[in-house]
């Protein structure tokens, strides 16, 4: 029985409306596209400027009015449009970036659907002005005469697109509005998220006639200063690292630079923002340590990889991403992360929060997908599925069971100054080439910080929370160390599985071997657990055994395993730290202080507050405002 014609409302909306089947009107197919590709005016402000910046725009002029709702302009300054096409980058499907599949698969610019333009003048007034480098003036057409030839207009070479009242002919859809402040506001997020992005094209931002942000050329230092502000700026490290295909960069903030939420979190894939699950959380992975749960890291961070490797076209606004192999992506990041916050470590504690390199203009940052030379950095994908796993593989050799090894520590810095000629201002010198950079004990303050001198002035420390992130890591190192203590069951667990976590148990044997696990397939619908972490042996183990095989599937790695254990990590220290008020001998404090500096991460204690902080005599002489 049809369950319409018993729908309790007894209303068949088959019957009520008996219709053919008939091909849809284009005006409305771009409608019903519109409604997933600009459900609002920030996302036409973001296919304007992914346009813009496709042309080779240097300078991006953005105008709204009325939250953008009322109007949107923007002109950009790039190779513009040739007349006679000007008729069909309206029309939809009509892209001049890609042709074939193959363009598809490895498409660096940002856009490639061919349906923005058409899209945004199926449900706004659009007007499209454009001037190549050919013509002797510029050309103007307007949405609604696509099929009309353009007229001659003024204006400089480049692209002004031009539109007003959004919405108008669809009134549903502008219902959904929010206020005029709160849609200038999402329009102004995306006019930062590609600034940032490409901080060798200025910008500049007004709504309702006044300019709100303008930003000249500069490089990812300067931008991400100027847009993420100074407390942001104070407190970031910089970082690269490159691994086969894969090459990470950007900026990652300290703890002391984390929000309440997560706003202040850039990501981009191959110059594309995105926000994918995947990468926040290998980013938010690497800073378990250092953060506590409830506050959210702070970064610009860029990767690049062959762009055969990941696929865009996933989600109408990119927003998304899928990468050939996630886990290997996922570790990489994850990482490169980590091993940024881990020279926070004191001996590579340098002067400058910022360790800025002197010359980003170098850097990959600045490589826009649309340079030749991009695609040619990497190896030729022919069938390089294999190629790539093989590359990832090792390059998770490279780090499995790594731990921090002092060597490595600084290494970032050391590069930079490498290449930068070892004139780099951030390198501290000095002190920080001393053997004890944290200097040596004067005394102890009420029984809760000491007081010590190092050759830059006053080094103070907050004893508890220093010994905590000390215990904390030897804790870490030690079960790091040993691998995993595995705990054999006297009785297999088994239970009930899906066809998904059987695969995950035959397809990742020794990743589960590696983190203490021994499940086995007893049938296609039943695991076994033999043995399970020591550290992990009271636990329930087939819900343990569940989140595992989910958390291998997706991330390659177990966050569950991770996260419980560095809980009973974290409190197994605390209490066995030094408590406040307990007096400590010269000789213990000088302890502390060479332990500190041994120790990974020893600046920034496991709840994410730091653990000691220098101040400079140049700080000091300041506080007796002397020198002024
Ligand atoms: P897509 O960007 O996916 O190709 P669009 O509908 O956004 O689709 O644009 C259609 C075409 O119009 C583009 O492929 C491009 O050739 C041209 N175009 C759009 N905006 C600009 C611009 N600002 N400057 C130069 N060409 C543009
Ligand atoms: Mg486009």
């Amino acid at each position: 029985m049809n369950s319409l014609a018993t729908d309790p409302s007894g209303i068949n909306p088959l019957l009520t409306m008996p219709r053919p089947i008939q091909a849809l009107p284009d005006q409305l197919i771009s409608q019903i596209a519109a409604g997933e590709v600009i459900e609002r005016p920030s996302a036409v402000v973001k296919e304007l400027l992914e346009n813009a910046l496709d042309a080779g725009a240097t300078q991006i002029n953005v105008r709204l009015e009325q939250g953008g709702v009322k109007r949107i302009a923007i002109v950009d300054n790039g190779r513009g449009i040739p007349p006679d096409q000007m008729p069909l980058a309206l029309a939809r499907h009509a892209t001049s970036k890609i042709a074939t599949l193959n363009d598809l698969e490895s498409v660096l610019t940002l856009g490639f659907r061919g349906e923005a333009l058409a899209s945004i003048a199926s449900v706004a007034q659009l007007t499209l002005t454009s001037r190549t480098a050919e013509e002797a003036h510029a050309w103007e057409m307007s949405g609604a005469s696509a099929s009309i030839a353009p007229i001659p207009a003024s204006g400089a070479q480049g692209t002004t697109v031009d539109v007003s009242d959004l919405y108008f002919n669809t009134p549903a859809r502008r219902k959904f509005l929010k206020t005029e402040q709160t849609e200038f506001g999402h329009c102004a997020e995306v006019v930062r998220r590609i600034a940032l992005a490409r901080p060798d094209v200025s910008f500049s931002l007004s709504h309702n006639g006044k300019t709100v942000d303008h930003w000249n050329v500069a490089d990812i230092a300067k931008r991400s200063s100027h847009i993420l502000g100074n407390e942001f700026s104070a407190a970031r490290l910089y970082v690269e690292e490159a691994a086969g295909p894969l090459r990470l960069s950007g900026f990652v903030g300290l703890p002391t630079a984390s929000r309440v939420r997560a706003d202040c979190q850039y990501f981009y894939v191959n110059g594309r923002f995105v926000r994918d699950k995947l990468l926040t959380h290998a980013v938010r992975a690497a800073y378990q340590d250092v953060l506590h749960g409830d506050r959210y890291p702070s970064y610009v961070i860029r990767l690049d990889l062959d762009p055969t490797l990941v696929d865009v076209n996933v989600h109408p606004s990119k927003i998304e991403v899928r990468f050939r192999d996630s886990r290997g992506v996922h570790q990489f990041v994850f990482h490169a992360v980590s091993r940024a916050l881990a020279q926070t470590s004191a001996t590579a504690h340098g002067a400058a929060p910022a360790p800025v390199p002197a010359n980003p203009g170098a850097l990959p940052w600045m490589r826009t997908p649309q340079q030749a030379t991009f695609a040619s950095q990497f190896a030729p994908s022919t069938g390089s599925a294999h190629g790539v796993a093989q590359d990832l593989a090792s390059y998770g050799a490279l780090f499995s069971g790594m731990r921090a090894d002092p060597a490595e520590s600084g290494n970032l810095y050391r590069d930079a100054n490498a290449r930068t000629g070892g004139t780099t201002p951030w390198i501290a010198t000095g002190a920080e080439q001393d053997e004890h950079p944290l200097g040596f004990a004067l005394a102890q303050l009420h029984g809760i910080f000491v007081l010590a001198q190092n050759t830059r002035g006053l080094v103070l420390v907050d004893m508890h929370a220093a010994h905590e992130r000390i215990l904390y890591e030897e804790f870490k190192g030690a079960l790091d160390a040993d691998a995993v203590q595995v705990q054999p069951l006297l009785i297999p667990v088994t239970f009930h599985a899906d066809p998904i976590e059987t695969g995950t148990v035959e397809e990742h044997p020794e990743v589960l071997r590696s983190l203490g696990f021994d499940i086995t397939v007893l049938s296609p619908t039943t695991l076994a657990v033999r043995a399970v972490p020591a550290l992990l042996k009271n636990a329930d183990a087939q819900n343990l055994a569940r989140d595992v095989l989910r958390d291998v599937r997706e991330f390659g790695g177990s966050r569950v395993l991770l996260e419980r254990r560095n809980e009973m990590l974290g409190t197994l220290a605390c209490h066995t730290a030094v408590r406040a008020n307990r007096n400590l001998t010269i000789p213990e404090m000088n302890a502390l202080l060479r332990q500190m500096e041994m120790t990974e991460r020893a600046d920034q204690c496991n709840h994410g507050r730091p653990t000691w902080v220098q101040l400079a005599l140049t700080d000091l002489d300041r506080l007796f405002l002397r020198g002024q």
